[in-house]
């Protein structure tokens, strides 16, 4: 059945050839198919096995300077150590194995959700279907901005043009028809044909595929495939840069250490060279661009869970700085979920009943039902609204739903209660041709021949834009009358003070027969029918969200190509700080770009807008200083979402452009899931900034220890195997707590990151400072206390070292809560995580303390219980030390200066 060179046939054949009815493939036929043909799905490029990904946990300075040792212990015939330096290696591997993997999988779950969708006609019914289910035969519908979901022979199209850069590399759009091409004609030039991968420039088209997955022309290229992401961002990035000079900073010093403990020292070569392995491990933060990379992978399985997909991981953090959002009213703020409540003709204004998109209901009239017998107005209202229409009203059950755009489900449900014929009154009417509605332009205008065999030609488009091809009106006698402009803006007024949807229909002569519409040849030469108003109510969840951003210091602007009094009732009920001021378009068009700055700054609310202004706006915000998040679903918003600093394309209602160009893509199309998503951008931030600053000062106070003892010439506090213990064991169990954390309290009611802020701020250098010193003086007390009560040198080393643990469990309870004070129930209380791995410590160091196995490895013995107590209680101190400290800090610099 796979029919060769599609291109070069004509429509009615291919079709034929694939055997496809009028009305679409059946369910069954197609299920058929697809098992034929398996799904349309490229070939994956192949991922990392298990066994690379395991080997590839090897591959790091640290494991190699431990392997080197393990060699040299070895050589030395140090079995325990060989053993402890191997085990712990491997334990080590196999934990960075099993996170990273789960990292992997969040990934993973996450492009699954990103799965595209196309409409396609099945027993005679538009639906929407996950792409992967396409079989060949299938008929395809495509609008701008769509990306083309597997090869097609056109069947019809209107205003067509791809963009085939990904196929051709030529990236200016071709135009695409239905005329077969000659045999030979290379891709570039078949236009009969749409590529799968390719994207719909503009115009809308239908197609049948012809080939799926692999068969496709973009399937047979390989090495195009999909690549895979890397798990980072910029900050983690700088992270693993520093992490990586640090590792050779420790590792020169550790060399001269040792130069100058055996040559000038002359200490003991085995002893020493066990020292400054532990202090390379003490130093070197190898475990930190792991969780690092956890607490993203965590931040954007949150995000996920809040409807926020994140498809360029960096955005999480440019989320958390966001300063303002621009956000589309249609769906975003509002339900888009649309009525037609009232039509305005010449002289009456009528009312509409219904429930949802239900195509009943009665029109009233001064309170009584209106009859299109009496209003042969009525009838013209229910063909503008029913014609220029892509919509389809499907019955499921107890309720009507939208394929397609809901506005016009609103029309086509307004057409069927005029009409009293059902959801789909106009099915006999045929489409010749169409302008399809473009947020430049406004308008929709179709071409029809009627049942009669009568060609007719309808719009439908916004207020100005209709009026602007229209002449004259239409009138109740059924004649017309010269345009009455000032009449139908006060109407429009009226109607959009109530936060309607204002829709104008209008007729007009349709062009000679065999010529298609053109949009010059309208204007000036239509009829204007009269207004159509939708109710379309603000989403309650949006009305609180508004609310969180302003307390979290965050503007909200309504960026809508709605009529500026609709978006200023909107507006109102929203909650906007600024509902009265509105910019329109003309008004941006006419300004110089330092006006707009300001403007755009002060103002809330802009109307009329086109995505070319939307553009300018981000620029505007942007040349402010403000981390600008901007709102967009069609094709032509991509440039601005390209621009801003997070774009955020819609997930239902977007176009695969928009979706393409923007970083954060909305599950739910809800205003609400941007505030959530800023939220845990926020999150993030701090905890990763929690993650490093847990982090280093406890590797700085153990490498500090052994520094000072290797040049005071002092016997270790804490032995290289012990180091190794608390580091690649302790440390990391403690450290992957603080990936999982929540967000804090007070989150959405800090102003937000200025943009340029660094990583290691002052207050932030000044704790890894201050926790390492009291780290040192702590863990060498202990160490001398212990000799003074004349205890052996490993219980001294014992205490040592669980003096050390006692105090990086603290410092993490203290670093949970870096904006507020530690010790509220809540804080106290913790995350289930926290306590996981705060009992796995406790009992990994009561084990490593009181087990004989243990005690012989790692060189400890059984601490008293007197001086057990007494370390926890060195902790305790250490706690209100450092708490008291940032009390201090927070008291002088709230809010802004908060720990960095
Ligand atoms: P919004 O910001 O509310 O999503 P749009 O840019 O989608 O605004 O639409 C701007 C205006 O264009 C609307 O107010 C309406 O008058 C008109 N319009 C929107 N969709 C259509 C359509 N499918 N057909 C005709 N006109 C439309
Ligand atoms: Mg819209």
């Amino acid at each position: 059945m796979p029919i060769a060179d599609p291109h070069a046939v004509g429509a009615e054949d291919c079709l034929a050839t694939l055997s496809v009815p009028p009305a679409g493939l059946t369910a069954e036929e197609a299920a058929r198919r697809h098992a034929e043909h398996g799904p349309n799905l490229l070939p994956s490029a192949p991922g990392r096995g298990p066994v690379v990904r395991f080997l590839l946990q090897f591959h790091n300075v640290l494991i190699y300077v431990l392997l080197a040792a393990a060699a040299v212990t070895a050589a030395l015939a140090h079995w325990v150590d060989t053993g402890v330096i191997l085990a712990v290696v491997l334990a080590n591997a196999v934990i960075g194995f099993i996170q990273e993997g789960r990292a992997e999988q969040a990934m993973e779950a996450i492009r699954g959700m990103l799965a595209p969708h196309c409409a396609v006609l099945r027993d005679g019914r538009r639906q929407s279907l996950d792409a992967a289910e396409l079989v060949p035969g299938d008929i395809v519908l495509l609008e701008a901005g769509d990306r083309v979901p597997a090869d097609l022979r056109l069947i019809e199209t209107h205003g067509l043009k791809a963009e085939e850069a990904v196929l051709t590399g030529e990236s200016v759009p071709v135009d695409k028809g239905i005329q077969p091409v000659p045999v030979e004609a290379a891709l570039g030039d078949r236009h009969s044909m749409l590529f799968s991968g390719t994207l719909v420039a503009t115009g809308t088209a239908r197609g049948v595929v012809t080939d799926t997955g692999a068969d496709t022309e973009i399937g047979k290229i390989s090495g195009m495939l999909a690549q895979v992401e890397v798990l980072t961002t910029p900050l983690v990035h700088q992270m693993d840069v520093f992490a990586r000079w640090l590792t050779l900073f420790i590792l020169i010093l550790g060399a001269m250490l040792l130069g100058y403990g055996y040559f000038v020292m002359h200490m003991e070569f085995a002893g020493l060279f066990m020292s400054v392995v532990g202090l390379s491990v003490a130093a070197i933060p190898e475990g930190l661009p792991a969780v690092l990379t956890i607490t993203l992978a965590v931040g954007v399985r949150a995000m996920a869970g809040r409807n926020a997909i994140v498809r360029r991981l960096p955005a999480i953090e440019t989320l958390g700085s966001v300063s303002v959002i621009c956000s589309d009213k249609t769906g975003t703020l509002t339900r888009n979920e649309m009525m037609v409540a009232s039509l305005a003709s010449a002289d009456h204004v009528f009312s509409v009943d219904g429930n949802g998109y239900a195509p009943e209901g009665a029109i009233r009239w001064r309170e009584a039902d209106a009859d299109p017998e009496d209003h042969a107005v009525l009838m013209e209202f229910a063909e503008g609204a029913g014609l220029c229409n892509d919509a389809v009203l499907n019955d499921a059950g107890s309720i009507w739903r939208v394929e397609g755009d809901p506005m016009e489900g609103a029309l086509m449900a307004l057409a069927g209660k005029i009409t009293r014929r059902g959801a789909d009154p106009y099915a006999d009417w045929l489409r010749i041709d169409a302008i399809p509605f473009d947020a430049a332009h406004r308008y929709m205008a179709v071409l029809h021949r009627s049942p009669e065999g009568e060609r007719t030609l309808h719009v439908k488009g916004a207020p100005e834009a209709v009026m602007m091809l229209c002449a004259d009106q239409r009138m109740p006698d059924g004649g017309t009358a010269p345009l009455d402009p000032d009449h139908w803006a006060a109407r429009v007024e009226v109607l959009a003070a109530g936060g309607q949807r204002v829709i104008a229909v209008a007729v007009g002569q349709p062009p000679e027969e065999g010529e298609p519409l053109h949009k010059d040849q309208m204007k000036g030469r239509l009829t204007l029918i009269g207004l159509i108003g939708l109710i379309d109510p603000p989403r309650p969840e949006a009305i609180a969200a508004v609310a969180e951003c302003h307390a979290a210091g965050i503007d909200v602007k309504m960026i809508t190509g709605d009529h500026a009094a609709t978006a200023r009732a909107i507006g109102g009920m929203i909650g906007l700080s600024n509902p009265d001021s509105v910019l329109t378009g003309a008004d941006i068009e006419v300004m110089d770009d330092v006006e707009l700055a300001k403007a755009a700054v002060e103002t809330d609310i802009f109307a009329r807008t086109s995505p070319a202004h939307k553009l300018r706006l981000v620029s505007a915000l942007q040349s402010r200083g403000l981390t600008v998040a901007m709102t967009g679903d069609g094709v032509n918003d991509a440039p601005a979402l390209k621009r801003a600093d997070a774009g955020i394309a819609m997930g239902q209602k977007g176009s695969e452009a928009a979706k393409e160009a923007a970083e954060l893509v909305l599950a739910d199309d809800n205003f609400a899931s941007i505030a959530a998503a800023v939220r845990e951008g926020r999150t993030v931030y701090d905890n990763i900034k929690k993650v490093i600053s847990w982090t280093l000062p406890t590797n700085g106070g153990e490498a500090i220890t052994i520094i000072v003892a290797l040049f005071a010439g002092l016997p270790l506090p804490i032995t290289a195997v012990q180091i190794l213990w608390i580091n690649l064991i302790t440390a990391i169990t403690l450290g992957m707590a603080l990936a999982f954390e929540p967000s804090e309290a007070g989150t959405m009611r800090r102003p937000p990151r200025p943009r340029d802020e660094p990583l290691l701020t002052g207050s932030l250098i000044w704790t890894i400072l201050l926790v390492s010193i009291l780290c040192l003086v702590a863990v060498f007390g202990v160490y001398s206390y212990a000799h003074d009560q004349g205890y052996s040198d490993e219980l001294a080393r014992t205490m040592a070292m669980n003096m050390l643990v006692v105090q990086e469990i603290f410092y993490l309870f203290f670093i949970r809560n870096i904006y507020g004070t530690s010790l509220t129930w809540q804080a106290v209380k913790g995350t289930p995580m926290v306590w996981a791995s705060l009992v796995t410590v406790v009992a990994a160091q009561f084990a490593v303390t009181y087990l004989p196995p243990l005690q012989r490895i790692f060189g400890t013995e059984a601490v008293p219980l007197r001086d057990g107590a007494m370390i926890v209680g060195v902790g305790v101190v250490f706690f209100a030390l450092i708490e008291t400290e940032k009390q201090m800090r927070l008291a002088l610099g709230r809010p802004k200066t908060a720990q960095g």
